[in-house]
C-alpha cells in the first residue's frame, strides 16, 4: 500500500474507508438483487427489460471491483465476508417475491436512489481531499444516474402500455 496515497488524502482516512466499504456491501447486493430479480421476472416487456437488468448486474460488479481496488489504495481492507453485507449495506437488499415486472423495477429503482445518495455523500466527503475517489465517486454515480433513467423509461412505458389496453376495451 502506498503511503503517498494517505498522505495526501487530506481527511479522515478511517471514516472514507468505513462509507467505501459500505458502498461495496451495496454493490454486492445490487449485483445480486438484478441477478435474481432478472431471472424470477414475470410478465410484459420481459425480453426487453431482462437483459438490460443483466447489464446493470454486471456494472455493479465492476463497481465494487473499483471501490475495492480504492479501499486496498487507502490501506483498508474490503469486506472479508458475505455475512457483513447486509449490516454494513445502507441501502436495504429487496426479496423480490412477487416476480412481477413492476414490483422487481421498483425494487431496482429503490436501490439506484439509494445509490445515487451513497455516491453525492462520498463525492461531497471528497470534494478538493482526496481526488482519485471523488474522481471515482463521480465516475460511479453518473453510471447509477443512468441506471436510474433507465429502470424509470421502462415504468414509463410499461405505464402507457396499460393506458393502452384500458383504452381498447372501452
Ligand atoms: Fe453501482
Ligand atoms: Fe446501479
Ligand atoms: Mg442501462
Amino acid at each position: 500500500m502506498g503511503n503517498k496515497a494517505i498522505e495526501i488524502a487530506n481527511l479522515d482516512v478511517s471514516k472514507l474507508i468505513q462509507m467505501l466499504n459500505e458502498a461495496l456491501a451495496e454493490e454486492w447486493l445490487a449485483y445480486y438483487q438484478y441477478w435474481v430479480g432478472a431471472r424470477v421476472m414475470e410478465g410484459p416487456m420481459r425480453s426487453e427489460v431482462e437483459p438490460e437488468l443483466l447489464l446493470h448486474a454486471t456494472e455493479e460488479l465492476g463497481h465494487a471491483e473499483l471501490v475495492a481496488g480504492r479501499i486496498l489504495q487507502l490501506g483498508g481492507t474490503p469486506l472479508l465476508n458475505p455475512s457483513q453485507w447486509a449490516s454494513y449495506a445502507k441501502c436495504p437488499y429487496e426479496e423480490p417475491t412477487d416476480p412481477y415486472i413492476e414490483v422487481i423495477l421498483e425494487q431496482n429503482l429503490a436501490g439506484e436512489r439509494c445509490a445515487i445518495q451513497r455516491y453525492e455523500d462520498i463525492a461531497q466527503f471528497t470534494h478538493g481531499k482526496d481526488m482519485s475517489t471523488h474522481q471515482m465517486a463521480i465516475t460511479i454515480l453518473n453510471d447509477e444516474l443512468e441506471h436510474e433513467h433507465d429502470i424509470q423509461d421502462f415504468l414509463a412505458d410499461l405505464e402507457r402500455l396499460k393506458e393502452d389496453i384500458r383504452k381498447m376495451r372501452l
